[in-house]
């Protein structure tokens, strides 16, 4: 097969796949789930039980009100404790539901927790975006967008393509490589719902060629489904990029400041294709989910499928604990992951790693002045200029930053990572765009 890629920048970390040959398993349910409100972009779902409910697995815990929202759901059977604050990944105190856990799985009616594979296709465009939009899922790839809505296309739009994600280009994470050689059948199943939902004929994966054992798997089951075909793309970070990803699948480039479907994509997930399945076949809400817990200290690099609410300490425990020599628990990948400040946090939705970092590789260089060698913009796959961005960020200027397109950048990091004066390019740049996104949003 011959191998495609996107055409701007983009750089070659160590891969440190420590946990790709680990197989997912289940973790038990902890004494107590932290279900923090806010785990989609855009508004957060309105809680509907207060203390001392019982609630059932599966059970609507706070429904989504805006058009852009996502429904949440009991990740265990038990009673709600409290309807209070909790510390989120972030370190932010966000409002959360707690849940003590009763120990024992009594699901909600209509849900069918099994594993059984089912086949079932003679849905309505309506009902799967119903049974979703239901079910609460939104985008496992990290972005956490509402599925439903990303499923209804804007009116006049039409797709060509759905495009789905499974390259994991972020070192060190391994969730989505087990779940397309464990879940696989259940994967062709969300895709083909999914090109339902959106009346597309054409569904491509694109898989990075380090998982050869995913490629071959999935394309052999691509075989008994019409439109789904599998394309093997060259290693380089950042594939996964949305627009990296449109660009190398099907040659097409997505306009600055415009999303997949005018170009006649939309892009999904290899988890969230899996999540899809479930909700449509099973009526099974989005509970749980895959997450890797690695790093070069660890005992037992793992892929772990959680409860949401679950903490991450029990995660990092679950992996041999705490090596002695940690510097940082990294929540995501080392390129775009961000540090936490703490392990007593819940694993939410858009969990996709805890990457734990060794006390030698998390502390930063001391920055040095720029020496305009012009790496950044070279590996920049949105071809921005990341030296004049964090130049003009820092100096507050974000009418500057704003005309130099700074809200096109993907914040992947691959200027940061690749500039010799270790000046932190990806910290001006995620504070940049947050500044200059508020700027536009005041004109409206
Ligand atoms: S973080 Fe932004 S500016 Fe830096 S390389 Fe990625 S897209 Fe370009
Ligand atoms: S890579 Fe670093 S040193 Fe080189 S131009 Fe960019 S910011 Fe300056």
């Amino acid at each position: 097969m011959k191998l495609k890629t996107f055409a701007l920048g983009g750089v070659h970390p160590e891969e440190h796949k420590l946990s790709a040959n680990a197989p997912i398993v289940n973790l038990p349910l902890p004494a107590q789930l932290v279900v923090p409100l806010g785990q989609n972009l855009g508004a957060p779902p309105k809680p509907i039980v207060k203390k001392g409910d019982e609630v059932k697995t599966g059970q609507l815990i706070a429904r989504a009100e805006a058009f852009i929202s996502a429904n949440l759901h009991a990740p265990a059977t038990g009673k709600v404790v409290k309807v209070d604050e909790a510390t989120d990944t972030s370190g932010y105190r966000r409002p959360a539901i707690y849940i003590e856990v009763s120990g024992e799985d009594k699901w909600a009616e209509g849900i069918n927790p099994t594993n059984e594979l089912v086949t079932r296709l003679d849905y309505s465009r309506d009902e799967i975006i119903a049974k979703v939009k239901e079910a609460g899922i939104v985008g496992l790839g990290g972005a956490t967008f509402p599925t439903h809505v990303k499923l209804m296309l804007p009116p006049g739009k039409k797709a060509d393509y759905l495009l789905i994600n499974g390259v994991e280009c972020e070192p060190y994470l391994t969730s989505d490589h087990r779940l397309m050689l464990e879940k696989a059948q259940e994967i062709m199943q969300g895709i083909r719902l999914m090109m339902i939902a959106l009346e597309v004929k054409r569904a491509i994966i694109g898989v990075e060629n380090n998982k050869p054992d995913a490629i071959a798997h999935l394309a052999a089951m691509a075989l008994a489904h019409p439109g789904i075909s599998v394309q093997a793309l060259k290693v380089k970070y950042p594939q996964g990029g949305e627009k990296q990803l449109i660009k190398a699948l099907v040659n097409r480039e997505v306009p600055s400041g415009k999303l997949p479907i005018e170009v006649g994509c939309v892009v999904s997930n290899v988890g969230t294709a899996f999540a899809v399945y479930e909700a449509v076949t099973k009526n099974k809400p989005l509970i749980e989910r895959v997450v890797t817990v690695t790093g070069l200290g660890l005992t037992k690099p793992s892929n772990f499928l959680v409860r949401i609410g679950t903490p991450v300490s029990a995660l990092i425990q679950a992996a041999g604990g705490m090596p002695e020599n940690s510097g940082k628990i990294i929540n995501g990948g080392p390129m775009m992951g961000k540090a936490m400040t703490t392990p007593e946090v819940p694993v939410v939705k858009g969990s996709s790693g805890i990457l734990i970092m060794p006390r030698e590789l998390s502390s930063r260089k001391e920055p040095q002045a720029c020496i305009r060698c012009s790496k950044c913009t070279t590996v920049c796959p949105m071809g921005l200029e990341p030296y004049l961005l964090a130049r003009l960020s820092k100096l507050e200027r974000y009418e500057d930053t704003e005309r130099e397109q700074i809200m096109d950048c993907i914040e992947c990091g691959s200027c940061q990572f690749t500039c010799p004066s270790n000046i932190p390019l990806l910290d001006y740049l995620r504070l940049g765009k947050f500044r200059t996104g508020q700027l536009i949003r005041n004109r409206k």
